[in-house]
């Protein structure tokens, strides 16, 4: 049996593109990397200081330590650990955010995210270091405990209704950390910076010459290749959702990350990848993963019937699609590797 470790790799799908174009050495300011929520995180200001950066790290740290199921006596293991007792859990005002953002794209995708997929997560080993393939029974005997409709949230606190339910947020827990951290250093007067929160991309104003932040968007197929570069407006958040980001192999095939609520397996819609543009961090991140496990046609009907994000599909059959509201943002590079562009309509 050939199993291969997660692809903890940190392959970014989203290439920070600070350089294209460039600030040279000495034209950005204080910037860190650091390790949180599984992932890395690069913060760059521009403007501000060294404080104001250390705030910013501070920040994802402390939602770290909040939004974590498996830190002991986190307000998130908390609510999960008291999963049908029918007693409401108090939780900060943070944990309450995340969530009211989550069960909102829980509702607006028709469960294609789904905050609640922690006991089918679990069988199949995401978040440990030995992913392995479950059985079929094992699934189907918890997917009923997968419901977001099943989540009480109220000033009170958060209260999953059946012994079992456990919440994971790691499909909209660093877009919402990217949204309140840069809040943090927009009220600290920082004006210009770029945070990506484990792939997660938020800018703020622009770089020093005035051009806007710009990100390259990963070819799913080709770790080297890149579809096309995305140009950030102030306040715009991007995120990439795809089956190549974590997987592993097990008797010749291949699973990954995205799971497919309805199902309990990954999510195999036809899609390479789905990168969502938005003014709401959280509900970037959450929608790219909801845009992969909905498919192509479903993912237009959303964006049809909404105002509030744009996305970048990548198909199987090798077309690239891009809502019409990102012609001014989104230059294709997709040709040299095969993609063709098509453009879609409202
Ligand atoms: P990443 O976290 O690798 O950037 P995503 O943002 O797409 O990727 O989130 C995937 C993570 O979200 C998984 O690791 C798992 O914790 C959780 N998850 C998987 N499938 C779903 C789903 N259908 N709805 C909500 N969360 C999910
Ligand atoms: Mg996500």
């Amino acid at each position: 049996m050939k199993k291969q470790l997660f692809c903890v790799l940190c392959v970014f799908s989203l290439l920070l593109c600070a350089a294209c174009g460039a600030p040279t050495v000495g034209d950005v300011g204080p910037s860190q990397s650091f390790f949180a929520m599984d992932t890395m995180m690069t913060i760059t200001l521009m403007d501000g200081t060294e404080d104001d950066l250390t705030a910013a790290v501070q920040e994802v740290n402390a939602l770290d330590a909040m939004l974590s199921r498996f830190q002991d006596g986190s307000p998130l293991a908390e609510v999960n650990a008291a999963a049908g007792s029918g007693v409401l859990v108090p939780v900060p005002q943070e944990v309450g955010e995340v969530l009211t953002e989550a069960l909102s794209a829980a509702r607006r995708s028709g469960g294609a995210f789904d905050p609640t997929i922690a006991p089918v997560a679990d069988l199949w080993g995401l978040s440990g270091d030995t992913p392995t393939v479950p059985k079929d029974s094992d699934l189907q005997a918890v997917l009923p405990l997968v419901g977001y409709e099943n989540v009480l949230l109220s000033d009170g606190g958060m209260l999953l209704s059946e012994q079992g339910m456990a919440l994971d947020l790691g499909g909209v827990a660093k877009g919402y950390a990217a949204g309140k951290t840069a809040e943090v250093l927009k009220s600290r007067g920082v004006s210009s910076a770029l945070l990506n929160i484990g792939g997660t991309v938020t800018a703020m104003g622009a770089k020093r010459d005035g051009s806007p932040w710009a990100v390259a968007v990963r070819d799913p197929l080709d770790e080297d290749g890149y579809l096309g570069l995305l140009t950030l407006g102030d306040g715009q958040t991007v995120s990439t959702s795809g089956g190549y980001e974590r997987y592993f192999e097990e008797n010749g095939t291949r699973y990954h990350h995205i799971l497919d609520p309805k199902t309990g397996y990954p999510a195999e819609k036809g899609l390479l990848s789905a990168t969502v543009v938005s003014e709401n961090a959280a509900l970037t991140d959450a929608f790219s993963t909801a845009l992969f496990v909905l498919g192509e046609e479903n993912a237009l009907a959303l964006w049809r019937e909404s105002d509030d994000f744009s996305f970048i599909l990548a198909t199987e059959d090798g077309r690239v699609l891009v809502t019409e509201d990102l012609a001014d943002s989104f230059t294709f590079w997709g040709e040299q590797h095969g993609y063709t562009l098509e453009t879609v309509r409202r």
